[in-house]
């Protein structure tokens, strides 16, 4: 990113304390990590904690760690680690160390015997039932396992044949004896290790039994040296969890937990599970549909990595939750595609128009800009003819009096051509207008009148003989519920108009050559980058213009 590109992550509560932690000198560097669970893809919510977690380290010459969390071998897999790395490299994040947790299973396994020897951690024979029975509730304290009081060498014995592989899944646990009477029930001695004759995507079957969550992050945290765990709010009931193993082991160091809020974007879902089972349920072709909230569906719908950083800065990091507007994700890819974007025409619907006056088979070349403001995207040269496309829209045959475009008798400018005035139209069999025949002034050309003649609206158009033809995908929300994941069935509220696909668009023909990392701004109809898996020519929209048509039009009606 360039310097002048680059916006400073405003402050926030977690920032505030490693300033502080760094003022006092309790931490010489700062270390955090982002440790995401290789069982889908990521999605704009994990793009809040990188942002965070990255964001700090480069902001205050820390390191990152990108850590695979990889604890459920069957549900991961090594096509999400691959994508996961894609994605935070194309946000354009450096990791000092890539690690998982797997690295960690011989550590892990030997703190759990130092847990055992020290009377710490028990080998428990009641089944999963059992253990959400004893568990107790909110209101009720739990009560203790009878296997709560197995010697320690029964435990250390017992615990040495789960990993050897002697017993079949399920037959035992590792639990930390804690209190199963702590008002906070991740407390009654959690579950530490399960047996799991699993084949893992790293370690193959080198282990019949795998680490809890919530024993294996404090602990890979502690090893990494991380100086600030940053997690969201569900893991805030944890919090004493990971400091009592981290108090209970001999760990390098005892990383400080902080939680902060998830993201929550509306008419969106932002969990793994739930936009898997959208990919399985075929609603979506793939986790890259565009209308995907996963980056890497942001990714190929045309949104940059500098405007998710941007977004990630302007939601904020709190303690509180909120849901986040669509507008505000899409304010941010707009403003950087009005940046970056090349200008071109292209005719989503088009309308045949025949500029009666015009001489038959002349053609001028005409110069367009890239940028309205940017000299320096410099200029192309577009041609015009008799025969031109311009939008459907463009045209009524009633129009009410303030519709600015063409009408039998309206007069409109083509963009970087000349004023033309509708003359008539001709209708097919169904009595849809096919074609208009206009006529143009030639003394406009370039866009204005000598005699001081002013038009009101500006349309779009291509040469009809120059033309290539091109479909476009017009997006919109994926759901029309604002919450989708707080009800009971979300695929019920999915938006059956979330997908639009024009077959026959009509575009400038240098976008035959468009590269698919080259975003467009078609000009009125919004912001387009090409697709980068179909074989035909094809566009997607990323977001819309701000309309002043919508709007003009509406104050009119
Ligand atoms: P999911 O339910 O989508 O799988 P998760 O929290 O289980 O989410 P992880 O792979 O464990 O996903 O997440 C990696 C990191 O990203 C964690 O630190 C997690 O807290 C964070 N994260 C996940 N979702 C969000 C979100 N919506 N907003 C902010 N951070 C998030
Ligand atoms: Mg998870």
């Amino acid at each position: 990113m360039s310097a002048e590109d680059e916006k400073i992550a405003p402050t926030n509560f977690i920032r505030n304390i490693i300033q502080d932690d760094l003022d006092s000198a309790k931490h010489q560097a700062i270390q955090t990590r982002f440790p995401p669970e290789p069982n889908g893809y990521l999605h704009i919510g994990h793009a809040k904690s990188i942002c965070l977690n990255f964001g700090i380290a480069e902001d205050f010459a820390g390191k990152c760690n990108l850590r695979f969390d990889d604890t459920n071998p069957e549900k991961e897999d090594i096509e999400y680690v691959n994508a996961i790395i894609d994605d935070v490299k194309w946000l354009k994040f450096d990791w000092d160390k890539l690690q998982y947790s797997s690295d960690y299973f011989q550590p892990l396994y030997d703190y759990a015997i130092e847990l055992i020897k020290q009377g710490k951690a028990y080998v428990d024979s009641l089944s999963a039932e059992e253990i959400r029975e004893y568990r107790g509730t909110l209101t009720e304290p739990g009560k203790a396992s009878p296997d709560r009081n197995r010697s320690i060498e029964e435990n250390l014995d017992l615990f040495a044949r789960m990993r050897a592989g002697e017993f079949e899944d399920g037959k035992y646990l590792l639990r930390a004896k804690i209190d199963m009477a702590s008002p906070n029930i991740n407390m009654r001695d959690p579950a530490l290790y399960r047996i799991k004759k699993a084949h893992h995507q790293r370690t193959g079957d080198d282990w019949p039994i795998y680490p809890m969550y919530d024993y294996t992050h404090c602990i890979s945290d502690a090893i990494e040296e991380i100086t600030h765990s940053l997690c969201t709010l569900e893991f805030e009931d944890h919090r004493p969890l990971y400091d009592w193993v981290l108090d209970e082991v001999k760990t390098p160091a005892h990383p400080r937990q902080i939680e902060f809020a998830r993201l929550q974007l509306k008419y969106t879902i932002t969990s793994k599970r739930k936009l898997n089972q959208l990919v399985i349920d075929n609603h979506v072709d793939g986790w890259d549909d565009p209308r995907m909230p996963t980056i890497s569906g942001l990714r190929r719908r045309g949104y940059t990595p500098e405007s998710i950083r941007d977004f990630c800065n302007r939601i904020g990091v709190t303690k509180k939750d909120s849901f986040i507007e669509v507008a505000v994700l899409e304010n941010s890819i707009r403003e950087d595609l009005n940046e970056r974007a090349v200008r071109v025409m292209g005719v989503l619907r088009p309308l045949k128009v025949t500029i009666k006056n015009y001489p038959d088979g002349q053609v001028e070349e005409l110069t367009a800009k890239n940028h309205p403001q940017k000299e320096e995207m410099g200029t192309r040269s577009i041609n015009f003819s008799k025969v031109i496309y311009i939008e459907r829209d463009d045209f009524m045959e009633d129009a009410p009096k303030k519709f600015f475009r063409l009408s039998v008798g309206r007069e409109v400018r083509l963009r970087y051509a000349y004023y033309i005035t509708c003359t008539d139209f001709v209708k097919d069999d169904n009595g849809e207008v096919i074609e208009l025949i206009c006529s143009y002034d030639p003394e406009t050309k370039g866009g204005s009148s000598p005699d001081g003649r002013k038009v009101k609206g500006t349309i779009h158009w291509v040469s009809a003989e120059h033309a290539i033809d091109a479909q476009v995908n017009l997006y919109d929300r994926l759901f029309t519920h604002p919450n989708p994941a707080s009800t009971e069935d979300f695929s019920e509220h999915l938006n059956p108009e979330s997908l639009t696909v024009l077959e026959n668009c009509k575009l400038e023909p240098a976008l035959a050559d468009a590269r698919i990392d080259t975003h467009y701004q078609f000009e009125r109809t919004g912001y387009f980058i090409k697709d980068s898996k179909a074989d035909n020519l094809m566009f997607n929209r990323t977001v819309t213009l701000r309309d002043t048509w919508a709007k003009l039009d509406k104050q009119n009606q």
